[in-house]
């Protein structure tokens, strides 16, 4: 299985799970034409798109996941209270329920609940079937629940979110309302709410780290990088960036 990024952060989120011939799109926060630009870089045709899956309907995660799918008529998964919420009214799609696992070629899909200021928002953990590999995704979380430390232990690859610094989103540019939503409890995860889920999950099989969605106005890709290294039984991070996404990391 490998993972690579269009793009991370509060203004367009993509990636990409791809195990042999199966390719999952995660979200799409890109117009057509930028999503079709930054899928150049990774020489995929997005005619090879499998599924798209939606993870809730912010316009960073949802913005362009309908004129893709449309365009390329390509299966969109999602959950009820996400395609009420995101897609026009008829707009056809699978449901993704919590808890439930799906199939799409190769890969197992596991949907966990999160809380986030969404109607039903999901995140995933991928499974690849023929070898049993694992691999996490967990941005747009408030704050981490027992039922995340439960799903997110025992990976062989996790992409997390370290959205914010506290003392800089306090002491940063946003309105007092959005402070307050950012680090509210339906939030985003701060860098120390997510190196809180590091020390308490099982990272014995982790192969690799990837930090994302990092507030580019509230936090500082120096300060992510010193903290995760500061943990000795994780591996070293890569750090997904706004525009380059990152390249495809084999898990
Ligand atoms: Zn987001
Ligand atoms: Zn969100």
């Amino acid at each position: 299985m490998r993972i690579a990024s269009l793009g991370s952060g509060s203004r367009g989120n993509a990636t990409l799970v791809q195990h042999q011939e199966t390719t999952l799109l995660i979200d799409n926060g890109f117009s057509l034409k930028q999503f079709t630009q930054r899928l150049q870089r990774l020489e995929i045709d997005p005619r090879a798109i499998d599924a798209v899956l939606l993870t809730h309907e912010h316009g960073d995660h949802s913005g362009g996941v309908q004129r893709l799918c449309a365009s390329h008529d390509i299966p969109l998964w999602t959950a009820v209270g996400t395609a009420r919420a995101a897609l026009a009214p008829g707009f056809e799609y699978n449901r993704l329920v919590a808890g439930q696992t799906v199939t799409i070629g190769g890969i197992e899909v596991l949907p966990v609940t999160v809380p986030h200021d969404a109607s039903e928002p999901l995140q995933f953990i991928f499974h690849q079937l023929d070898n049993g590999k694992r691999l996490g995704l967990l941005t747009d979380t408030g704050h981490i629940t027992s039922h995340i430390v439960e799903a997110f232990g025992r990976l062989d690859g996790l992409l997390l979110e370290f959205n914010y610094d506290l003392d800089m989103l306090e002491n940063g540019p946003y309105p007092e309302m959005l402070k307050r939503r950012v680090g509210g409890k339906h939030g985003h995860l701060s860098n120390d709410q997510s190196m809180d889920l590091l020390r308490q999950i099982d990272t014995s099989s982790l192969g690799c780290l990837i930090a994302a969605h990092i507030s580019e106005k509230n936090n500082a890709r120096h300060l992510v990088d010193k903290l995760i290294r500061q943990l000795d039984n994780v591996p070293e991070p890569i750090l997904a960036d706004q525009e380059a996404g990152f390249g495809w990391i084999t898990v």
